[in-house]
């Protein structure tokens, strides 16, 4: 017999539900995107690609991975140009 997948819910899901998320600031993906996590139910958000808070899936997660990474990169290379426009 197959169970459906549900997320249990606990009772803080409920205070959430009535007194609205806790969000706190997990990570900082770039400058712009951020991902939050909820202290009190764990339900975790990110910006999207419009600004706006959205539900952080796998598929966001993986989006934000390669985001960090273009962003490290880009971050790194403005140091090394701000360095040798320095010397010149
Ligand atoms: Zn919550």
């Amino acid at each position: 017999m197959k169970k459906a997948i549900t997320k249990t819910t606990s009772p803080l899901r409920i205070y959430c539900d009535i007194f609205g998320h806790n969000y706190e600031m997990t990570k900082k993906v770039t400058s712009h995107v951020k991902e939050y996590t909820c202290k009190c139910c764990k339900r975790q958000l990110t910006t999207n690609s419009n600004g706006k808070l959205t539900e952080l899936t796998p598929k966001y997660e993986e989006i934000n991975i390669i985001l960090a990474d273009i962003y490290t990169r880009r971050m790194s290379r403005l140091k090394q140009e701000s360095f040798s426009s320095s010397i010149y």
